[in-house]
């Protein structure tokens, strides 16, 4: 079976055309999707409506993350790791230059031992720097 259809079928998501070549694009891409990188790679195929449904979707069911963004329009990545709030857990870095964001999927956020008294429900760690690309 693909990817896709597998990850659908697991979280029980109706398998449809958009859902399918959406998640296809978070699989492949190595960098964060905002709407605007999805609505072009798609060839503006499909309205806006029918796009931010189905990121709400995988949001929904943990597939893909928001990541943490300085400014602009928002993004989202594929979820490989998740913590046993089955929230994303890992760091991010960001490119000063061309702007791209990875996920650092080996960089776990788990065990963070803060020496507070405040009770810590989600921790975000951004590196900024130069991408490989852009070196
Ligand atoms: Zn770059
Ligand atoms: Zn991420």
């Amino acid at each position: 079976m693909k990817k896709v259809t597998k990850l659908l079928a697991e979280n029980k998501i109706r398998i449809t055309k958009v859902r399918a070549e959406v998640l296809e694009l978070f699989l492949i891409s190595k960098i964060a999707l905002s709407y605007n990188d999805l609505k072009k790679k798609l060839n503006s195929k499909y309205d806006k409506v029918t796009i931010y449904r189905t990121i709400n979707k995988f949001l929904e069911n943990k597939l893909i993350h928001e990541v943490p963004i300085p400014s602009g329009s928002q993004k989202y990545a594929f979820t490989e790791t998740r913590d046993n709030n089955n929230e994303c857990n890992h760091a991010h870095f960001i490119c000063k230059k061309c702007g791209s964001i990875f996920c650092l999927n080996d960089v776990l956020l788990d065990n963070f031992q803060l020496p507070v008294k405040h009770k810590v429900s989600h921790i975000t760690l951004t590196a900024n720097g130069i991408c490989d690309s852009c070196n």
